[in-house]
């Protein structure tokens, strides 16, 4: 069914109205929408029930119908009091990318230079990333997006098989399997994700070995990092890729040691992975940038964009050292009707060293990010957002209901309610309950050394000292009254 443009022009005002409410309203508008158990219980199992209809309705009824249930019932993330996992919000510069994307709508399957310049653009646009994190441009010449961290932990670990199977066996893992071989994976309290890569590349997650130091936040048992993959270079049948974390995400602390766990993977024939999903753009700062040393020393890189960079979702970015492995496990198959002007010295084509062939362009709201907010632009909301959650560590510290886990070293801040009240995990439950009740502060629940724990991720772009600290500080006030 068409739609005239009158009717269409009315629609888009309509959003763009809504745009503009939301820009200037998002700060005041409550966290969550109105919740009753018993009401949104009813309301899901009616919606479920309903069936497609047969006959589409107008596209008025449509809009009607999502402006009256379907948008109240969401909850209001992009702005800047939620706290919740390490979500960023939307820069104005990326959500207008974000609405340009699907004018187009532009596949990025191959690289096709004299049909469109969006390769090129998603290249460059992961180029300025590098710029922005003082990453030498030259060294990861293999750079894709993903559609988040967890889908470049994927070819991460995919990456890194592959080159461990060939580095020590000559076995070409994409094409032959595993052989008959192991790849351990050596972490310290590495993401849920990397986990999850493991069982989706085929390595098994039971060979996930922990090797951090005890009692520590987050630091390498090194003699034990040395001593397993001694031990696994002297079999035949046992190899690892090492991943260290930039940023975990309960505390926001990075591992340290890289330049002593590169020489030993060097010498061990390991591969070295660093997740740095948000912990890469310390790197952005002068104040920060110590905590995420020797970052270039990896072989592979993980990060977001959809948490500080602020751009919508979906959008990780992978970058690597070695295409030619990327190309391997990727780009094995060829299929006849992908025509592509790719030479070998250009940018490869997208499908040959990522997961999906049909890619969504993405690249569009990151580079009208970056190139509206510079390098400049990008420092200060991160600063920004490190010096409320320092401030919001202070606050949490001095106040006799609550409890300080760790230090806060970025933007992450780690606590949980102080004395017998809050004890056990329906206590616990029940504080994050009334924090979220307020409207004013979104959490998220974790653990941390086996116990219950909440923890605040401050990576919005809107959040500001002056406007909002108080505000958020009575919510947690008002909770614990
Ligand atoms: C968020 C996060 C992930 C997972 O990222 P998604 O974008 O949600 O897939 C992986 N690793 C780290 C360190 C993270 O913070």
């Amino acid at each position: 069914m068409d739609v005239g443009s009158p009717e269409l022009r009315k629609h888009l005002l309509r959003i763009i109205e809504l745009a503009l409410f939301r820009h200037e309203n998002l700060h005041q508008l409550p966290t969550l929408p109105e919740m009753d158990e018993l009401l949104t219980q009813a309301r899901d199992a009616t919606l479920l029930q309903q069936k497609l209809p047969i006959e589409g309705q107008s596209l008025t009824a449509t809009m009607d119908e999502v402006f009256e249930s379907i948008l109240p019932s969401l909850t209001n993330a992009a702005g800047p009091k939620w706290f919740g996992l390490v979500t960023g919000g939307v820069t104005p510069a990326a959500l207008l990318g974000d609405w340009l994307t699907p004018l187009y709508d532009s596949n990025l399957i191959v690289h096709l230079p004299e049909e469109s310049i969006a390769t090129v653009l998603e290249q460059h646009a992961l180029d300025m990333v590098l710029d922005l994190c003082d990453l030498p441009r030259d060294r990861f010449v293999g750079k894709t997006l993903t559609t988040g961290a967890s889908a470049s932990n994927v070819l991460a670990l995919a990456q890194g098989r592959q080159w461990v199977c060939a580095t020590r066996w000559n076995i070409d893992s994409a094409e032959d399997g595993m052989c008959g071989k192991v790849v351990k994976v050596l972490g310290v309290k590495v993401h849920a994700s990397i986990l999850k890569a493991m069982s989706v590349v085929g390595l098994g997650r039971k060979n996930y070995i922990e090797v951090s130091q005890e009692g520590s936040i987050l630091a390498w048992d090194l003699e034990k990092l040395e001593a397993l993959l001694k031990e696994y270079k002297e079999t035949d049948t046992t190899g690892a890729i090492v991943v260290a974390s930039f940023g975990e995400v309960n505390t926001g602390a990075f591992v340290s040691d890289i330049p002593r766990v590169r020489e030993l993977c060097d010498k061990y024939q390991a591969w070295l992975h660093i997740d740095a999903a948000f912990g890469m753009y310390a790197r952005a700062s002068k104040a920060y940038a110590h905590l995420s040393p020797h970052l270039e020393l990896a072989d592979s890189i993980t990060s977001d964009g959809h948490k500080w960079l602020n751009v919508p979702y979906d959008c990780g970015l992978y970058y690597t050292r070695h295409l030619d492995v990327s190309l391997q496990v990727f780009g094995g198959i060829k299929a006849a009707y992908l025509e592509t002007n790719a030479t070998a010295d250009s940018i490869p084509n997208p499908m040959s060293t990522n997961i999906e062939s049909s890619r969504r362009f993405r690249a569009l709201p990151l580079y009208m990010s970056l190139k509206t907010y510079g390098a400049e632009g990008y420092t200060k909301m991160i600063e920004s957002n490190c010096l409320f959650a320092k401030k919001l560590a202070d606050w949490l510290q001095q106040h006799p209901l609550y409890e300080l886990i760790t230090p806060c070293h970025l933007n992450i801040v780690l606590f949980r309610g102080a004395g017998e009240r809050w004890v056990g995990r329906a206590r616990h439950q029940e504080l994050i309950r009334a924090l979220k009740a307020t409207g004013d502060i979104y959490v998220t629940a974790t653990e941390w050394n086996g116990q219950e724990a909440i923890r605040a991720a401050i990576s919005n772009w809107r959040t500001d000292f002056e406007r909002d600290f108080e505000v958020v500080t009575n919510a947690l006030e008002k909770a614990v009254q």
